[in-house]
């Protein structure tokens, strides 16, 4: 669908754009001020996914909402709402990984003439990978770290520079991780989205929330042709013709199976039963986002608590936290 591909690489380069911006924000300090100031958007703080779980547990049990990244938390709230809402749409809409994924296996599927499937068995033993990835953060986080360990977690300088360190981390990528990133993009151009179907503990949490979700691929079997191309390019390789209803954790809301469907109201995204007109959902998905990022706004909890002086101070610091 055009609309879900224009909002896909939108945010795409959005990120890009937050990213560069970053990179110059700190160019700026580790230059001593003489390199120019460019600002620090929050944006950046979507790509702390861990760090926003610690944030959601000091919200919930301490009752505070962390200062100094609360951006982090305000998307990782807004990704949970899309996903209780709207199914697990972060991933086929908004997440770049998928974005690139998705390029990489459509220029595989035109280079090799097709794609691979690992055997069944093989497939749902590499999907429990991200369910237990998923299993080890919450235990981790949710279940066993205290609270006073969550309080000294936010109000670390690890925590302040996490962006930063983030941003370390791939412009010096080298060693197991870049090794890693490079093979899971190569496999991306022979198997389809093989970090979100097997890997991304992210996706994983989504999925499971998306089970609550009221909106649901539905077919009527009563218009239904049974011509198969709905499961045939469905990109999680769900088998959309013989169901009525999609509840799968795999399915992204990428409305694939609607845009080619060739049986008009075969085939809809339908919320609590009742089918939507094809650009609800592209609104529903667009409008989660914007109110999630306003409310945060709004509210006050977006820009970071920390000053020019803590940035000044604490980015010289940043190769040795964690260390
Ligand atoms: S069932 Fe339809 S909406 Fe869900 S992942 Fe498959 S193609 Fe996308
Ligand atoms: S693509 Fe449409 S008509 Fe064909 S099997 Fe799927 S729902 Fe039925």
């Amino acid at each position: 669908m055009w609309l879900r591909l224009l909002v896909q690489w939108a945010l795409f380069f959005w990120c890009l754009l937050l990213g560069i911006q970053l990179g110059l924000f700190v160019r700026h300090f580790q230059s001593g001020g003489n390199a120019p100031y460019y600002p620090r958007y929050p944006g950046v703080e979507a790509f702390l996914p861990i760090g926003a779980l610690v944030s959601l547990k000091n919200w919930l049990f301490n009752g505070q909402i962390d200062p100094v990244h609360p951006a982090a938390l305000v998307l990782f709230l807004t990704f949970l709402a899309l996903a209780l809402l709207s199914r697990k749409s972060f991933c086929s809409w908004f997440c770049t990984v998928g974005t690139i994924e998705e390029v990489l296996w459509k220029i595989g599927q035109r280079l090799w003439g097709r794609l691979w499937q690992p055997w069944f068995w093989l497939d749902r033993l590499l999907q429990s990978l991200k369910y237990m990835l998923l299993i080890f953060f919450i235990k981790l986080i949710v279940l066993d770290m205290p609270l006073a360990a969550v309080r000294g977690f936010l109000a670390a300088p690890y925590w302040a520079m996490a962006d930063i360190k983030m941003l370390h981390f791939f412009v010096s990528l080298a060693g197991i991780p870049l090794v890693t990133i490079v093979l899971l993009l190569v496999l991306s151009l022979f198997f389809r989205n093989p970090w979100c179907r097997y890997l991304c503990p992210y996706g994983a949490l989504l999925g499971i929330l998306s089970f609550f979700s009221p909106a649901r691929i539905r077919r009527d079997p009563a218009v239904c042709i049974d011509c198969g191309t709905c499961s045939k390019v469905c990109p999680a390789r769900l088998p959309v013709d013989k169901k009525i209803q999609i509840l799968s954790p795999e399915c992204t809301g990428c409305l694939t199976c609607v845009e080619n469907c060739p049986q008009t109201g075969a085939l809809a995204m339908a919320v609590f039963k009742r089918p939507l007109p094809k650009w609800v959902f592209p609104l529903l998905v667009v409008g989660i986002f914007a109110s999630g990022v306003s409310a945060g706004m709004l509210s006050g909890h977006w820009q970071t608590s920390l000053s020019y002086a803590d940035y000044r101070r604490l980015i010289p610091l940043v190769p040795m936290l964690g260390h």
